[in-house]
């Protein structure tokens, strides 16, 4: 089985993907993590993504695309995939039916006020690499007490910019899917939990 999550910034999508590969044995790709590793470990396109990304535009087709099938390269297939972030782009999507075939895509749906509202409230933990909710970036991680931080592309003006590409680029892709009759939209403003169990109920009917 493999999905597609697709979601606008904030919209809970990495913590959703957790979920949903753990519950599912599916094997985790989020192209966003993907770029944060190679800017980390100095590869030779960090300069190239970071600028990207620090102005919340999305990385060329063509580098993304390449990325994503290097990945797919190192893993086996036949468990399933869940892909996080990818297709963001008509092109990706077409792309992506060549690769593989997609059996579901999921669609987290939120307005841009409330994934603004979210930008100021939202870290990442150090170690654990989680997304922790908090009005104080002092405060531990609640998962392993870790040291919180800030994504360096989680300020408002970079939300604003990733949300008003997400909805001129991405639309498109949720267009394309729901031609395919594959696209399950669930409001994301509702709790982690509401939005799992509404997963859940979709992919059970498929698994
Ligand atoms: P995410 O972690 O999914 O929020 O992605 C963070 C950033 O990585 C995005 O704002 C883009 O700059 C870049 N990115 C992630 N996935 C893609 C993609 N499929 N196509 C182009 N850029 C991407």
């Amino acid at each position: 089985m493999n999905i597609v999550l697709i979601g606008g910034p904030l919209s809970g999508k990495g913590t959703q993907a957790k979920l949903i590969s753990k519950e599912y044995g599916l094997c985790h790709i989020s192209t966003g993590e993907l770029f944060r590793e190679m800017i980390e470990t100095n590869s030779k396109y960090k300069d190239l993504i970071s600028e990207y990304m620090n102005k919340g535009s999305l990385v060329p087709d063509d580098i993304t695309i390449k990325v994503l099938k290097e990945k797919l390269s190192t893993i086996d297939l036949e468990k399933g995939v869940l892909l996080d972030g990818f297709p963001r782009t008509l092109n990706q999507s077409q792309k992506l039916d060549n690769i593989f075939k997609i059996d579901q895509t999921i669609f987290l749906d939120i307005p841009m006020q409330v994934a603004l509202e979210r930008v100021e409230t939202r870290f990442v933990c150090e170690s654990c690499n989680k997304n922790v909710r908090t009005n104080n970036k002092n405060n531990p991680c609640i998962y392993c007490g870790g040291k919180l931080t800030k994504r360096k592309d989680d300020t408002t003006t970079t939300a604003m910019e990733r949300f008003k590409e997400f909805m001129l680029v991405t639309q498109p892709v949720i267009e394309f899917y729901t031609g395919q009759k594959k696209l399950f939209k669930v409001d994301a403003t509702k709790s982690i939990e509401e939005i799992f169990n509404e997963i859940k109920v979709r992919l059970n009917t498929l698994w």
